[in-house]
């Protein structure tokens, strides 16, 4: 028992603890970086890992699993033991889990940062009930790069007007399961929002065979896969006798990692100011 006059640890700022942070899909490409990230951060500490229903790595240590020493904590499935002891949980796995996931912070009332991509409207709006309770940033992308490519998409779609076509293109690594990215599709819904339509009017997925002409006010996606590309993307903007390009390529994987611990930060500091709700990496970045 705390003694008398303690603060209760819940109360306590965060630099007179240790921040706890969880992460789901501890054994994933992403999973692995985050603890990675934690553990390397002051003032962090990897409050465990989960993976899904047997999957090989139930049971390792989650350090050791990330590459590193052990930690001491060993991957489990039970991801509402995870919430109920983390301050926060780091969350890139698939859709279905990370909305199970979301409904787990709600519950506990925890921060719970969701980097999943593929995840749909209905799913979001989910997402979005659960953070009525928890804390919750969700971004399909958390790289300080991406996020400012964003913001220029959307002052170029607006600046170049519509005798200009906008095309966008993504390469990713071949294990990933979604396509377009996730990335590609905020930053077409951006460029549609800033041409006065919306993706769901506006995109075009697919071209084949006789297609005809190009639609003007269409917003086109290309999407290739292969070995083992981290993450790139092109905004083209096409004119008569000139053309814009604004490319993003991720050579890592650590600063998503690091944009979600970011993240996670951001909104503790946030909550011990009395806000939650939803956020995305605007937010985080002081973008908005
Ligand atoms: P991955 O397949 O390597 O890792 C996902 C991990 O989640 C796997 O280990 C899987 O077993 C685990 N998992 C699945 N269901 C689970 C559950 N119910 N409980 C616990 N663990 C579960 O994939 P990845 O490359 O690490 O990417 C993961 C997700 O993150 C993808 O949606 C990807 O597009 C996204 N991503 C987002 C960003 C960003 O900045 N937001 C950056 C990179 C990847």
């Amino acid at each position: 028992m705390a003694p008398e006059g303690a603060t209760p640890e819940a109360e306590r700022p965060l630099a007179m603890t240790a921040f706890k942070i969880g992460v789901v899909g501890a054994a994933g490409r992403m999973g692995q970086m985050l603890v990675r990230e934690v553990a390397a951060t002051e003032g962090c500490l990897v409050a465990g890992g989960t993976e899904r229903a047997g999957s090989p790595a139930l049971g390792r240590d989650v350090g050791e699993a990330a590459g590193l020493a052990p930690l001491g904590v060993a991957i489990g499935d039970d991801a509402d033991a995870l919430f109920r002891t983390a301050d926060a949980v780091l969350d890139f796995t698939a859709p279905a889990a990370s909305l199970a996931h979301a409904k787990l912070a709600a519950k506990h009332r925890k921060i719970h940062v969701v980097g999943t991509t593929g995840i749909d409207r209905a799913a979001e709006a989910a997402i979005a009930e659960s953070a009525k309770s928890a804390t919750i940033v969700l971004a399909p992308n958390m790289s300080l790069g991406v996020n400012l490519a964003l913001l220029l998409v959307e002052q170029m779609a607006g600046a170049l007007g519509p005798d200009w076509d906008i095309e966008i293109l993504e390469m990713h690594h071949k294990h990933k399961v979604d396509a377009p990215s996730g990335t590609a599709l905020r930053l077409g819904e951006i460029a549609a929002a800033a041409m006065g339509t919306s993706l769901e009017r506006a995109g075009v997925f697919t071209r084949e065979g006789t297609t005809g002409p190009r639609k003007p006010g269409t917003v086109g996606f290309a999407t290739l896969r292969g070995g083992d590309v981290v993450g790139e993307h092109s905004v083209i903007y096409a004119g008569d006798g000139e053309r814009i390009e604004l490319t993003h390529r991720a050579t890592s994987r650590q600063n998503f990692a690091g944009g979600a611990l970011r993240a996670a930060r951001f909104v503790a500091s946030r909550r011990a100011a009395g806000v939650s709700g939803m956020f995305d990496m605007s937010d985080v970045l002081g973008l908005n």
